[in-house]
């Protein structure tokens, strides 16, 4: 497997985990050959209330 198959493979997956803090899920788009990552918070996370904190 290349790395634009392995790429299309993860197009709209969701993985589990990405926080070492709460049950996130990350989602993992690939635009232009380029992954984007978003990782979901539970709301109650201690990193994910740091993070609207900054905000
Ligand atoms: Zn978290």
């Amino acid at each position: 497997m290349n790395v634009t198959e392995l790429f299309a493979r993860l197009d709209g997956a969701t993985i589990p985990g990405g926080c070492p803090d709460c049950d996130s899920e990350t989602d993992i788009a690939i635009k232009n050959g380029v992954a984007h990552l978003s990782l979901h918070h539970d709301d109650d996370c201690p990193t994910w209330i740091r993070i609207q904190a900054r905000r």
